[in-house]
């Protein structure tokens, strides 16, 4: 606990090295159980076609010259790879508009590098094989494709939410790492800024993302691989006819993924939520990508953005002038014209080609040319300033449904239950009222707000008022309408209530999850996304509208009534119709067990703030209830043989009010 405190102060201070490990050793203490199979939730950037359009733009509006000498690079580069790249540096292959299979007609063009460069591939080599080689790097540019068709369509939210999420499982579906990928570590956000007394420039804070230890950033991840990037050119300007092509690859994959992570720089999320447990770090990014947020540039000027998915014509516009100008410096670094050195390449620049960055938990450093760093620092002059640590001024943050939480329940059941009881035909009118406690683990919107993941355990005090007939034809004794002799006497019981996602079949996480975590990590984190996301076949999806969240969840919760098992015992009045008795009526003991199945459900739009979450939930399901156990007290206790199944079917109203915990409120003691 001490050690915990003492981190977090050294976090508070903006100590560089301690800042990013602090984020991890919080997330480790913040997640429990399930989470510590799952990792941190992945937080992707810019949507693969917002990364290209970006880069489409950049390549458009490059002066004429600088366009030729980046064109001839990608002539160079073509020459020595296989069909799958585009021949042309811009291509609309890599915008295909080809029916779902016809992979042959997708190419992958040069903007398609910086989409491919973070998201779906975690080192140059791993970019190699996704542009080059592997058959699934088309079929990611012809799902990404379809979702720019569909987000375009979709407008605003919530149908946005909806697309984006379908894009994410597509994803998913032809890049199966896709997730996992994104799940690692913080090369994707942007570090603090400083406190504001201690003034700060562009370079000060290049080189406070450069220092030895600092948690791996997107600024320090864009620094290195564009450096990388201008060096391979200034050796491919020096190189022979023969190592060009594969001086150009490597040039232009190293460009790649520095203009991925410049990219993300852009991004209101990833300005925004600089630092934070999981949960909170999730919810900030999620809420400033759809609302947007101003800055300034590190020159000074105004700077406003929305981010992931929900990119601007003008956000675009700016992004790109500056991916533009890293772009110049290279095509001058391959034409000679930028005085970067051509040396062979040092051990230590081999090593940040080789790095797996999605692992990476900080940058080994590399001898950065001078020329070289000093472009891509005067690149950064354009970027948006982060938002302040903890300590600092930053702007308000809200915090995922994620982790561990309690709360109580409180719901009124009705509707109409029939057999049992002495009835063969004919219904009554039934209903109950429950309430209780939940504790459970919230997964909701680890991808995007649009899942379920809920995993919970419920117990209620459930209590039913008399049910009386609605009709009953030709039930023994008639039909019962008064409350002195009801068809079931009012009662009360202990309930008990779980819900989880699954995979293929109800529950089947309780046996995949311990299997997996000790067989494939990878596997079982899959499992549970695709879980949460509706299942492997996608049907019990969440979807979002204006008014609310509609799912079809059957299988996913679960209930079971004690009747008779606690406290006093259940009893009902039977109409014996055979002899021994000639009494009109016979008093009955009995225990039954009700296991109750809800099927569809309906949220309207809930309240969530900070680590408080109150939703209605309406529920549509079934339940069938079994007498365990019936005896007629006043004939000796002998066994009463006459009660059979009796069902329910009900409309439900809860509702449910969380406290989330796990992890500090960073922001408001509630
Ligand atoms: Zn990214």
């Amino acid at each position: 606990m001490m050690r915990e405190h003492a981190r977090l102060v050294e976090c508070r201070r903006g100590a560089l090295c301690a800042r990013r490990t602090c984020t991890s050793s919080a997330r480790l203490a913040a997640v429990l159980g399930l989470v510590a199979l799952v990792g941190p939730s992945p937080v992707q950037a810019w949507i693969w076609p917002e990364h290209r359009d970006i880069a489409v733009e950049a390549v458009r509006e490059l002066p004429a010259a600088e366009r030729k000498a980046l064109e001839a690079m990608w002539t160079d580069l073509t020459s020595d790879a296989g069909p799958q790249l585009c021949r042309t540096l811009v291509s609309a292959g890599a915008e295909p508009q080809s029916k779902l299979g016809d992979w042959s007609a997708v190419c992958i063009d040069f903007p398609s590098y910086p989409a491919l460069g973070g998201d779906h591939s975690c080192s140059t080599a791993d970019l190699r094989a996704v542009t080059e080689k592997e058959d699934w790097g088309r079929k990611v540019a012809w799902v990404a494709q379809r979702s720019k068709v569909k987000l375009a369509e979709a407008g605003a939210s919530p149908e946005r939410l909806e697309a984006w999420n379908r894009s994410h499982l597509a994803m998913q579906y032809v890049d199966p790492a896709y997730l996992t990928r994104a799940a690692g570590n913080n090369a994707h956000f942007l570090m603090p800024r400083a406190p504001i007394e201690e003034p700060e420039t562009i370079d000060s804070y290049v080189a406070k993302t450069l220092a030895e230890g600092a948690g791996i950033s997107a600024t320090a991840m864009y620094v290195q691989y564009h450096v990388l990037a201008l060096r391979l050119a200034a050796q491919y300007h020096a190189a022979s006819a023969a190592v060009r092509p594969d001086l150009a690859r490597r040039a232009l994959l190293a460009e790649g993924i520095a203009l991925h992570f410049l990219e993300d720089s852009f991004s209101s999320g990833h300005y925004a939520a600089t630092w934070g447990t999981a949960a909170w770090q999730k919810g900030t990014h999620d809420l400033y990508c759809e609302i947007g947020l101003t800055s300034m540039t590190w020159d000074g000027e105004l700077f406003a953005s929305y981010g992931d998915a929900h990119m601007r014509e003008h956000d675009k516009k700016v992004a790109a002038a500056t991916i533009g100008q890293s772009l110049s410096q290279l095509t001058a670094a391959a034409s000679g014209s930028l005085r970067v050195s051509s040396a062979a390449n040092a051990p230590e620049e081999k090593a940040i080609e080789d790095l797996d960055f999605c692992k990476a938990k900080t940058l080994p450093s590399m001898p950065l040319d001078p020329v070289a760093k000093a472009e891509a620092v005067r690149t950064l002059r354009k970027t948006p300033v982060p938002s302040g640590d903890q300590k600092e001024v930053h702007p308000p943050r809200a915090r995922a449904d994620i982790g561990p939480f309690a709360g109580v329940v409180a719901g009124i059941a009705a509707g109409p239950a029939f057999g049992g009881y002495d009835t063969q035909a004919g219904w009554r009118f039934r209903t109950e009222f429950e309430v209780g406690a939940r504790f459970g683990y919230g997964l909701e919107g680890v991808l995007t707000k649009a899942m379920d993941g809920q995993i919970w355990t419920q117990a209620t005090f459930v209590a039913d008022p008399a049910q009386l007939d609605v009709s009953c034809p030709g039930c023994p004794g008639g039909t019962r309408t008064n409350t002195a002799l009801p068809r079931v006497p009012a009662r009360s019981a202990l309930k008990l209530a779980f819900r989880m996602p699954y995979y293929v079949v109800p529950f089947d996480l309780l046996v995949l999850a311990p299997v997996l975590f000790f067989t494939s990590k990878d596997a079982l984190q899959e499992v549970i996304f695709a879980s949460a996301s509706g299942g492997l076949l996608t049907i019990e999806r969440p979807l979002p509208t204006n008014l609310g969240t509609f799912q079809f969840m059957a299988g996913r919760e679960f209930g079971i009534t004690f009747w008779g098992y606690l406290g006093s015992v259940d009893q009902f009045i039977a109409t014996p119709t055979t002899p021994p008795t000639q009494a009109t009526s016979q008093l009955v003991d009995y225990k039954s067990l009700e296991f109750d199945f809800p099927v569809f459900e309906y949220v309207p739009p809930r309240a969530f703030a900070t680590t408080l979450s109150l939703a209605a939930e309406f529920q549509a399901g079934f339940s069938v209830e079994f007498p365990q156990n019936a005896t007629l007290p006043l004939q000796g206790n002998q066994p009463y043989p006459g009660l059979a199944p009796s069902w329910f079917v009900y409309l439900r109203l809860r509702l449910d009010a969380r406290k989330y915990f796990g992890g500090a409120s960073e922001d408001w003691s509630n």
